[in-house]
C-alpha cells in the first residue's frame, strides 16, 4: 500500500489537476493498494476523479461525535458521503499541534470503524524519545491505548518516528524493521494471528531513492509518504517502486 497524505497543500484545482495527470499515469498498476488523502475541501472532487481508477480516497482526520454542536468538524458519516474509504488518525502533527491523546484517537478509531471506514492509524516515537531509549514503550502505549476495543478487520497501521517526518531524515531500513517487528509482535497480543494480515506502513521522508530498501524489509508493508506524493511523478515512481526493483 502507498498512501499520499497531502496534508494543508493544494487548492480544489491544484487537486484535480494532480489526479488526473497521476491516475492516466498509474493505471496499468494492479499489484500495490494506492491512497490519496487530500484536505477536507478537496475530498469530493479528488473522489469524482477518482471514480472507475484503481485509487482509493481517504481523509486526513475525523471526529468521533455522530452530529451535533461540533464546529469545524468533520463526522465519520460525513466522510462516507463524500466518498472516502480510508482516514488517518493520530497522525503525529494531530497529537502535536491539535493535543491528540491515545484516548482521542481510540474513540476517532472505533466511531469510524462503526461507519465502515478504513482506519491507517499513526503511531510513532519523537528524537528525545528514542534518544532515551524509550521507543517501544511509547509504541505499546500507543498500540494499546489506541486499539483498546477494536478489531483487526479495515486495520492499517503507520509507524511514523516524528523526528524522520518532513525532516529528509530517513530511519534507516534496520530501524524501521526493528519497530515494525516490535508492533507486529504488539498486534499478535491483541488480534492473535489476525495480526499476521495487518498492514504496517513506514512513513518518514520516503522518497524514490529510499523506498526499495525500505520495501525491502519483512515487516514493511507499504508507505505513508507526504512531500514525496505532492508532486505526480514522484509518487508514481513511488508506486512502481516494485517494478524498478527488477
Ligand atoms: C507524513 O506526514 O505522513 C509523512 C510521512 O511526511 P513526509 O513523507 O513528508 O516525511
Amino acid at each position: 500500500m502507498l498512501a499520499a497524505n497531502w496534508k494543508m497543500n493544494k487548492t480544489v484545482s491544484e487537486a484535480r489537476e494532480f489526479v488526473n495527470t497521476f491516475a492516466l499515469a498509474v493505471k496499468d498498476i494492479t499489484d500495490a493498494e494506492i491512497i490519496i488523502a487530500p484536505p477536507f475541501t478537496s475530498l469530493m472532487a479528488v473522489g469524482e476523479a477518482l471514480r472507475g481508477t484503481n485509487i482509493r480516497l481517504s481523509a486526513q482526520n475525523v471526529f468521533y461525535e455522530e452530529k451535533g454542536a461540533y464546529t469545524g468538524e468533520i463526522s465519520p458519516a460525513m466522510l462516507k458521503d463524500a466518498g472516502c474509504e480510508y482516514v488517518i488518525i493520530g497522525h503525529s502533527e494531530r497529537r502535536q499541534y491539535f493535543l491528540e491523546t491515545d484516548d482521542i484517537v481510540n474513540r476517532k478509531i472505533k466511531a469510524s470503524l462503526k461507519h465502515g471506514l478504513n482506519i491507517i492509524f499513526c503511531i510513532g516515537e519523537t528524537l528525545e524519545e528514542r534518544e532515551k531509549g524509550r521507543t517501544f514503550d511509547i509504541l505499546k502505549t500507543q498500540v494499546t491505548n489506541g486499539l483498546k476495543d477494536t478489531d483487526s478487520e479495515n486495520l492499517v497501521v503507520a509507524y511514523e518516528p516524528v523526528w524522520a517526518i518532513g525532516t529528509g531524515r530517513t530511519a534507516t531500513p534496520a530501524q524501521a524493521q526493528e519497530a515494525h517487528k516490535f508492533i507486529r509482535e504488539e498486534l499478535r497480543k491483541l488480534f492473535g494471528a489476525n495480526a499476521d494480515s495487518i498492514r504496517i506502513l513506514y512513513g518518514g521522508s520516503v522518497t524514490p531513492e529510499n523506498i526499495n530498501s525500505l520495501m525491502a524489509c519483512p515487516d514493511v508493508d507499504g508507505g505513508l509518504v507526504g512531500g514525496a506524493s505532492l508532486k505526480s511523478d514522484s509518487f508514481e515512481k513511488l508506486v512502481r517502486f516494485n517494478r524498478r526493483i527488477k
